[in-house]
């Protein structure tokens, strides 16, 4: 309830001393003195009314103390309250808004520090610029990306700290049309990538004034997407060649080469050898789909490596007695690893069975350890017809052959390399090879100790 006390105050105040200077002057009727009694009255007047100013200014002076504090933020202290009437009512009102405004601030605060958060925490890079083109603020993203420091181009103008004009054109866009702009950007300087530039207007009190960049890398999205591509091609295109083989033999089969017998016999192999490389295929696509999603956990236990190539190469040995190859097992006895031995057998088969199909007749292969400073490595060297130098650097990529027909013709399906890459890889080692074209290649895998 408003209580106008403080009115009142003052309305008696002023009655009171007018009711005071009425009765001087009638104490002091007599004319001599009326002079006397009309100045004391004001003067008592006066002192009355400069008592009454004073203690009405006291808590108004102290309220404008703590105001000021309220306006510079501090609210730590409230303003007391010592009475009932306007005042006191004015400062139960003056700490109420004090209180709801360290509220606001606080929760503006609060959503700032999330915002600034999301903004230095984000893979994308952030850059808002105003509407005189002038860089307002980056995030660290945009640092990593065009090598630049927030202090070094905040309030420059944009093309003086990122030399790229097709970004600049889309700010210059958005600014003019006050639209969202999306668009792709092949960027070769000061990196060499895709990246996809999100522009939005900013809006004050209804007009645009600036922009908000949001600059996404999708160069590795775009790599993943052509590999996919690739991969699909691939595949497509090693179906179809033993499919369109089978298909001709079966039609000239039907055509009437089944009943002669010479011919109806060879081509009745072909057929079968095409339909072994499609199940070779197949099954080398499913093991490295199964590698690559990571199926299953790697079962991993400790076993004799020396032991498990010695039944690798007994798999092996009718090729190798056909080649009159000299193989060595140099692995020292009792070689414990701590592998997935499933899968070891397989990265051993992959290696092994090209050092055989890509060996000369009589050559030979060795097999041999030694231990580096953190890991064991294990080298599988041939004596063939290695790999061309330039070949080299793609070879353990899917379907890389360096030869495609002499590849196919050895039963090949240019995976083997790649699934060997992805065990290695699983048991957090690497691959790698030297070759001398001509002489022979030595491929190499590790471990780590
Ligand atoms: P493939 O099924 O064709 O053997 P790989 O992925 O195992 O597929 O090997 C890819 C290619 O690498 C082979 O086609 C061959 O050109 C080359 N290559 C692999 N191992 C050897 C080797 N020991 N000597 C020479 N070339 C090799």
């Amino acid at each position: 309830m408003f209580k106008e006390r403080f009115h009142f105050k003052l309305v008696f105040s002023y009655l009171l001393v007018v009711l005071i200077s009425f009765c001087i002057v009638a104490f002091f009727l007599d004319r001599s003195l009326i002079f006397f009694g009309i100045s004391l009255s004001i003067f008592m007047a006066f002192g009355l009314g400069l008592f009454v100013s004073a203690q009405t200014m006291k808590p108004i002076r102290r309220m404008i103390q703590f105001v000021s504090r309220f306006a510079e933020g501090d609210f730590s202290r409230t303003i007391p309250q010592d009475s009932q009437d306007e005042i006191g009512q004015l400062a139960v009102t003056l700490n109420k808004m004090a209180q709801d405004l360290e509220n606001k601030i606080r929760e503006i605060q609060t959503k700032n520090q999330h915002l600034e958060a999301v903004f230095f925490s984000m893979i994308e890079g952030v850059i808002v610029v105003n509407g005189a083109g002038q860089v307002v603020s980056i995030n660290p993203a945009i640092e990593n990306i065009f090598g630049i420091t927030k202090r070094s181009v905040e309030g420059r103008i944009f093309l003086e700290v990122i030399r790229n004009n097709d970004i600049f054109e889309i700010i210059k866009r958005v600014l003019a049309k006050g639209e969202f702009f999306s668009s792709d950007l092949s960027l070769s300087y000061p990196v060499k990538k895709i990246f996809q530039v999100n522009a939005s207007p900013i809006f004050e009190k209804g007009v645009v004034s600036g922009c908000l960049l949001v600059i996404h890398d999708i160069t590795e999205i775009r790599k993943l997407e052509t590999m996919r591509q690739d991969f699909v091609a691939n595949v497509s295109h090693e179906l179809k060649t033993p499919l369109t083989s089978i298909k001709g033999y079966v039609e000239t089969l039907l055509d009437g080469a089944l009943e002669d017998k010479d011919h109806g016999r060879k081509f009745l192999k072909i057929v079968a050898e095409h339909t072994e490389r499609l199940n070779q295929l197949i099954s080398d696509l499913l093991d490295l789909s199964a590698i690559e999603s990571q199926e299953g956990p790697l079962k991993v236990t400790v076993f004799d490596l020396k032991a498990l190539v010695q039944k690798v190469l007994s798999n092996f040995q009718a090729q190798i007695a056909k080649k009159g190859l000299d193989v060595s097992n140099k692995l020292p006895s009792s070689l414990m690893v701590n592998a997935d031995q499933g899968r070891m057998e397989q990265v051993l088969t992959n290696l092994i069975d090209n050092a055989i199909k890509f060996n000369k007749p009589g050559g030979f292969i060795m097999i041999s350890s030694k231990v580096t400073e953190n890991a064991i490595e294990f080298v599988i060297e041939d004596a063939g017809i290695g790999i061309p130098p330039n070949d080299v650097p793609r070879i353990f990529e899917r379907f890389y052959r360096v030869d495609k027909a002499r590849s196919r013709e050895l039963g090949g399906t240019g995976l083997g390399l790649s699934i060997v890459k992805h065990i290695i890889e699983m048991h957090h080692g690497s691959v790698g090879v030297e070759s001398n074209e001509g002489f022979g290649s030595k491929f190499w895998f590790t471990f780590p100790l």
